[in-house]
């Protein structure tokens, strides 16, 4: 336990000295953190969003401005308290005005994710949204499966990571529905797949 300890607060330290892209140059002038990932160690569940936004790289945590609550409700919906999982993103630090994380800054981040998880050693870990849905079921051998997310959301896609067994459950990202209703009841829908692994 306490090597799982060490090991994470190495990853933490190696993203605060990153220099790796332009997001870092960001977050110096505008006195923001690194979002690394916040939650159990030993979690079984992961959830892998997208990027930071403002109230995330003011404070350092993962969904804590205008997506938590839509988290927070599904994970309550699912019967799983925020506590037991671990929540992080395939970009650490925040893309201005919100944009979309650019190849090259996926390219120079989730070899901390990939750490993450080799740490971590969740049995499920859930995408939320494309961009981690993509790179997640690449890294997993999943690529041939790989279809819109709109297609593939809530569907359990099985995997093995140096002889562990791994499941990939896509899901939209929790933000698009804090605008759009029927995600939220897609997205409402999916999360009940996550009772039985709770
Ligand atoms: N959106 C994300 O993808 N991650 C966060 O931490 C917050 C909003």
């Amino acid at each position: 336990m306490k090597r799982t300890e060490e090991e994470l607060k190495k990853i933490k330290n190696e993203v605060l000295d990153c220099k790796k892209c332009f997001l870092y140059k960001e977050r110096i002038k505008n006195r923001f953190y690194p979002v690394v990932g916040e939650g159990n160690h030993r979690a079984k569940i992961m959830f892998v969003g997208e990027a930071p936004g403002l109230q995330e790289a003011k404070t350092g945590r993962p969904f804590c401005g205008a997506a938590e609550k839509v988290l927070d409700e599904l994970l309550e919906s699912a019967g799983i308290r925020r506590e037991d999982v671990y929540i992080t993103n395939i970009s650490k630090d925040r893309p201005p005005e919100n944009r979309d994380p650019q190849l090259e800054e996926i390219k120079a981040c989730t070899p901390y994710l990939e750490k993450q998880i080799e740490i971590i050693k969740p049995e499920i870990i859930c995408p939320l949204g494309r961009y981690s849905m993509n790179f997640l079921m690449e890294r997993f051998g999943l690529g041939n499966q790989i279809k819109g997310i709109s297609k593939i959301h809530g569907r359990l896609f099985k995997s093995k990571d140096l002889f562990r067994n791994v499941t990939i459950i896509p899901f939209y990202h929790p933000a698009v529905a804090t605008y759009n209703p029927n995600t939220k009841k897609i997205l409402e829908e999916d999360f009940k797949i996550l009772e039985k692994f709770k």
